[in-house]
């Protein structure tokens, strides 16, 4: 076996271990959400079969398409969201790995229009960085996945009004703490709100973080568990 070979099992593994982490910290439920993996050096793309719980799924039920979504190898049909994820794809080269989830608390605030856009929180100031925003469009659509290109371009966690959130990542298991600590930092904020309001840290402070700390926090977090 080549190595692209064992990269590429490597990232299906990885990929069902990053869906059922979604299914069981309840970042997705049901068949929602969609996970993919771009195999470094092609133009190939791995994706979560449509219709199948994030908490079950099999090495073999992942599906490669190419980056237009065209089918490659699987036995299933790829997630309808396909295009979403290869449109990422095409407009970073730095990214290998892509998480869409509806994590309850961050979709709240997309789905009330109340902006998460506030730094009180360290770890999400380092790790997701700052987040954009994608105006409601009917999921699945050609439509959507353009608009959230153009905004992955200068983010790489995104939320979507009334939908959920997409993180970016050089690997899954950035893309996937992405979306982790973005949704524990919307329910940080949440509780911020009920219990008077947030207190922002500072513009100086929040530079600091994203300078001197990002890297270090980057390193922490990825080495411990890729
Ligand atoms: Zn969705």
């Amino acid at each position: 076996m080549n190595s692209k070979d064992e990269e590429e099992i490597r990232l299906r593994k990885k990929i069902v271990e990053v869906s059922r982490r979604l299914y069981d910290r309840g970042l997705v439920a049901g068949a929602g959400g969609n996970v993919s993996a771009r195999i470094p050096g092609t133009q190939e793309v791995l994706v979560t079969p449509s219709g199948l719980c994030k908490g079950h799924l099999k090495v073999s039920d992942i599906i490669k398409v190419d980056l237009d979504g065209n089918l490659i190898e699987g036995n299933l049909k790829p997630t309808s969201e396909t295009p979403m994820h290869t449109e990422i794809y095409k407009v970073r080269s730095d990214v290998t790995a892509v998480v869409h989830a509806h994590p309850p608390v961050s979709t709240g605030f997309a789905c009330s229009g109340v902006s998460l856009d506030c730094p009180i929180f360290p770890d999400a100031i380092a790790m997701v960085g700052d987040i954009g925003k994608v105006e409601y469009i009917t999921p699945t659509t050609r439509e959507l996945a353009k608009k959230v290109a153009e905004q992955a371009k200068k983010y790489d966690a995104l939320v979507l009004t009334n939908h959920g959130t997409i993180t970016l990542g050089a690997s899954l298991e950035q893309a996937y703490q992405r979306t982790e600590i973005l949704e524990d930092y919307a329910k940080i904020l949440l509780v911020s709100i009920l219990l008077g309001g947030p207190k922002p840290l500072s513009e100086d402070e929040v530079k600091r973080i994203k300078g001197l700390k990002a890297e270090k926090y980057r390193l922490k977090y990825i080495k411990q568990v890729e």
